[in-house]
């Protein structure tokens, strides 16, 4: 049966758009131009260890990625993350934990009198309408300066590989922005959802699974209605009267396909050079968006060598620290089976704005800087008996500048190009939950089209 959809790219923003039309029953096909699927997501199991080239866990609130999860016959397999650990942040060269509590915020010494002073006082602080401003504007405004040094720099450093003086605070932090517009303070909204338990992202949901995040992907795959091919490359997409005609190679050999309905996940200089014969402003909104390098240092070490207790999820940096990395998921802590019996397994995430340049070192050298910054911090003794690395030289998109109206201008010029989607991760989130949950917006839109353009061809 010829497909409806065709789904260029095969990462998990394709897979989950894929996923949730086949559940309508439309049949999709995907065209990866890898040998496998999954994109940036992939599990290693080696020598014992676990690890994850990108996303190495789900921080989930949205129902929909919970249902999707049923379906797939994947809840037996969730790792739900250890109970009651700690977060930690590098602060002055020492990892602080962040208080989760008021009475812990009071002693915390992460700030100082005055800051915590300028927190307690955020309900107080007038509601802004500040429309295209940047994390660090919203953050000041709202929480004060020591806030914005401490703790959400080092959240957007670490989590997003971004820049907070150049990231745009509604892009990068909608859920605190819209608490703001809905509320007029973050504490009195959080406060307020908690309550009535509106949201569940004051309790988010943090889990893997038993083969990593890979397994995710896996059954994904098998999904009845979807036809994945991979080693399948997109080369040119024209315009044609019913949809899109799609040139590529498929193992090699020339392929032409024509869809109804074609949709890229692809990243945004791969979709900017597809539209370049479509439409030069779209293709050039897409160039610009800028990506950041991002890599990850796996390291498993004898856990009789770490004298820290490892009681917390890994740690983030805060800013004016000279680590050379942004952040470290403490991964055998936080779920079973990532390393063998007496070992323990650290994942440092290394570039991103704060260190562009690092991926350019040789492993040796990269192996070893991370090491010898978490020796003073966890009091390591010893070297690392396995070491694993990966590199992302255009890891994640940046949400720099005026993003939201970047993002309108692109919807703009796709008024004018029906039949045809953009969904990855440089719309609506990075993060697999944000994927899965655009997937759905993506599909539906979709459907839309499909039964409208059914009725007008069958009135
Ligand atoms: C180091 C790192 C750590 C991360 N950690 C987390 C985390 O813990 N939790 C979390 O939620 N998120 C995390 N993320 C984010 C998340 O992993 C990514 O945002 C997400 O996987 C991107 O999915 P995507 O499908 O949009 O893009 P991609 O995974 O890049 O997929 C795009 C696909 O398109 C294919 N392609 C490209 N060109 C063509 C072509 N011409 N024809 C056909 N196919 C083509 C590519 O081969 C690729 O498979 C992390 C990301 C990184 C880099």
């Amino acid at each position: 049966m010829k497909s409806q959809v065709l789904i260029i790219g095969g990462g998990i923003s394709g897979l989950s758009t894929a996923w949730w039309l086949a559940q309508r029953g439309i049949s999709v096909e995907i065209w990866e131009s890898g040998s496998r699927p999954g994109g940036k997501i992939r599990s290693h199991s080696e020598a014992g260890y676990l690890t994850e080239d990108a996303a190495a866990l789900l921080v989930n609130f949205r129902p929909q990625v919970d249902q999707m999860i049923s379906c797939l016959g994947l809840d037996e397999h969730r790792q739900q993350r250890n109970e009651g650990l700690n977060r930690y942040i590098v602060h002055h060269d020492r990892l602080t934990p962040v208080p989760m509590l008021l009475p812990a915020l009071l002693t915390s010494s992460l700030w100082s009198l005055p800051a915590k002073l300028r927190l307690m006082a955020e309900p107080f602080v007038p509601k802004g309408a500040h429309t295209g401003e940047t994390v660090s504007e919203f953050i000041r405004r709202r929480l004060g300066q020591e806030v914005l040094d401490t703790a959400m720099d080092a959240f957007v450093s670490g989590t997003l590989a971004s820049d907070p003086d150049l990231a745009e605070a509604q892009s990068v932090l909608p859920r605190l922005t819209t608490l703001e517009q809905r509320y007029g303070s973050l504490t009195m909204g959080m406060f307020i959802n908690k309550v009535i338990k509106r949201r569940r992202a004051n309790n988010a949901d943090t889990f893997s699974f038993d083969n990593g995040m890979e397994q995710l992907i896996q059954a994904l795959v098998q999904t009845p209605g979807i036809r994945l091919r991979t080693s399948a490359k997109a080369l040119r997409i024209q315009q044609v009267k019913r949809g899109w005609r799609v040139q590529g190679k498929i193992g090699g050999l020339p392929a032409d396909l024509q869809v109804p309905q074609l949709i890229l996940s692809t990243p945004a200089d791969i979709s900017s050079q597809l539209l370049e014969e479509t439409d030069t402003t779209l293709s050039g909104l897409l160039a610009d968006i800028e990506y950041a390098p991002v890599g990850v240092v796996h390291l498993g070490l004898n856990s009789n060598h770490i004298q820290h207790k490892l009681d917390g999820t890994g740690f983030l940096v805060a800013k004016h620290n000279s680590l050379p990395v942004n952040g470290n998921l403490w991964m055998s802590s936080l779920f079973p089976h990532r390393a063998p019996p007496g070992k323990t397994l650290l994942s440092s995430y290394i570039g991103g704005m704060r260190h562009p340049d690092q991926l350019q070192q040789d492993d040796e050298t990269l192996a070893g800087a991370v090491l010898d910054s978490l020796r003073p911090l966890m009091k390591i003794e010893g070297d690392a008996d396995f070491i694993s690395i990966r590199r992302h030289p255009r890891g994640l998109p940046l949400y720099h500048g005026q993003y939201r109206a970047r993002l309108a201008q692109i919807a703009t010029c796709l008024q004018t190009l029906p039949c045809l989607q953009l969904n990855a991760n440089y719309i609506g989130g990075v993060s697999v939950r944000e994927r899965i949950y655009q997937g759905k917006c993506t599909a539906q839109a979709v459907t839309g089209n499909l039964k409208q353009s059914n009725s007008i061809s069958h009135p």
